[in-house]
């Protein structure tokens, strides 16, 4: 059966790269029927910190992804963070040890790096030259005697690695380039390829998809697993994948904000739109077919069509693809993944009010054709929410629309409507088309503006009438005149 895996080493925000490469293993488990893994690489505990693993784990599903088998949902092959796998690694450490797969260096961190520097200025390819491959017993009781704590090494064996992998084809890595590599430190705690290899053979993982710069890992992985006995037929298939890069050509790095899952979730964005959005960059079903939800991605990935170019982020096609979303909500759906964005803008509160639930429920499908990014709620319907002391006319529109020249129209507007018997959108429609269009004859931008940027406080707003009805007549009119006085 297919079991992929995802194994984050959380120690910030999850970043977009490894978001797509978990998306793509989840899809392929999903389309062959097969299980999903999430494992936590956490043997590395200066860099990852709790809140991280927390924080990926509320991302993956916040992207809508789900799992067999993890730290939080067990499973047959558990535990599934590393830090509570060391005995086993220890335990592969010493049968290795045991056959000579491995072996003790005592060399010291100013040793190694005294010989780095040797091979630097000789021109001779860096890496671990074998010094301590076959110390004699004397050799190894007089680093003992020093004091001297060792390591333990993998010895590579002879020949060469050909790594499959499904957007490279066949790699051949000569074992001349691949030094013999640390998988334990002296304190005892296992280095990232030990680990990596015993986790995706004991778990059974069949497909290994990640980024393209653990590339140069696997042949070391390849030789940790044919150590444990895996045959060859039994080996992962790897789908290496290159870097999401920025729109600017250059590598999305940590530091950038977009560059992590989080800066998506605060700006905005839908998840739908995330998954839509980054399935795409790199993968294609084929087509130029754009819209795309995760069953449709189930549906139709395939590994094989994961393409070797890197993927750039294109902010205009992300924001086009998340309008879309958001105009495909239900509008009570919209309500609910509207409401977090208003509530941290200060308008609701949380849990909001009923009033403040109904007003909201009543303005979501008006704003819904407009919203690129949820967060524009927060502007757009601001002046249905805040308290009538904290409405405030955004003082550039005021200078550009409530001029002299509005006067007049204000003046119509406020005894219209002060005079109308009922107040609904058609009723207010069509007195203020009757007042100011026809009896004062301005053009209905030059009528209208100056009536929208007194009420709503800004010249972008939900559409006019319906944003009155919503508001009422009362604060409607103490609105107008405070513009006119
Ligand atoms: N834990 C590693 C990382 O986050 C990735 C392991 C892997 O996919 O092989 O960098």
């Amino acid at each position: 059966p297919t079991r992929t895996r995802f194994a984050p080493s959380p120690s910030g925000d999850l970043h977009v790269g490894n978001v797509r490469t978990a998306l793509y293993s989840w899809a392929w488990a999903r389309h062959c029927g097969g299980s999903f893994v999430v494992r936590i690489e956490d043997t590395d505990r200066s860099r990852v910190s709790p809140e991280a693993v927390s924080g990926a784990i509320d991302a993956l599903r916040w992207l809508g992804l789900d799992w067999d088998e993890g730290p939080d949902v067990g499973g047959e092959f558990g535990p599934y963070r590393q830090s509570e796998r060391l005995s086993l690694y220890r335990e592969w450490v010493d049968k290795f040890l045991a056959d000579g797969t491995a072996y003790h260096c005592y060399c010291s961190q100013e040793e190694l790096d005294g010989e780095r520097d040797e091979q630097r200025t000789q021109g001779l390819p860096s890496g671990y030259a074998g010094h301590c491959r076959e110390l004699t017993t004397a050799q190894v009781t007089a680093y003992r005697r020093e004091g001297r704590r060792p390591l333990v090494r993998f010895r590579m064996p002879e020949g060469a690695t050909v790594v499959r992998d499904t957007i490279r084809g066949e790699i051949v890595f000569d074992h001349a380039n691949v030094p013999d590599f640390v998988v334990q430190r002296s304190d005892g705690y296992p280095l990232y390829n030990l680990a990596v290899s015993v986790d995706d053979a004991m778990m059974r993982i069949t497909h290994i998809v990640r980024g393209d710069d653990l590339l140069a890992s696997t042949p070391r992985q390849i030789a940790i697993h044919a150590a444990m006995g895996v045959a060859e037929a039994d080996l992962p298939v790897y789908t290496h994948t290159p870097d999401i890069l920025a729109a600017d050509g250059l590598p999305l790095s940590s530091w950038r904000q977009a560059a992590g899952i989080s800066w998506y979730r605060d700006h905005g964005y839908l998840p739908e739109a995330v998954v839509n959005y980054l399935a795409l960059l790199g993968w294609s079903p084929g087509g130029d077919r754009e819209e795309l939800t995760l069953d449709a991605l189930v549906e139709s990935f395939d590994l094989e069509r994961v393409g070797a170019t890197a993927g750039r982020l294109d902010p205009r096609k992300l924001d086009a693809i998340n309008g879309d979303k958001i105009r495909a909500l239900p509008p009570d759906e919209l309500v609910g993944r509207t409401m977090p964005f208003l509530a941290r803008a200060g308008l609701v509160s949380e849990p909001p009010t009923p009033e403040q639930a109904r007003t909201v429920a009543a303005a979501a499908p008006l704003i819904q054709e407009r919203l690129v990014h949820l967060t524009e709620a927060a502007d757009l319907l601001a002046f249905l929410l805040v308290p009538e002391y904290a409405f405030d006319v955004d003082p550039e529109a005021a200078a550009r629309i409530l001029t002299e020249d509005a006067k007049a129209v204000l003046e119509a507007a406020e005894a219209a409507l002060r005079a109308l018997p009922d107040w609904t959108d058609e009723s207010i429609e069509r007195a203020l088309r009757r007042t100011l269009v026809d009896e004062l004859g301005r053009r209905p931008k030059r009528a209208f503006g100056p009536v929208r940027v007194a009420v709503t406080g800004n010249r972008v707003s939900p559409p006019l009438f319906e944003s009155l009805t919503l508001l009422g007549r009362a604060r409607t009119l103490a609105r107008i005149r405070r513009a006119l006085d």
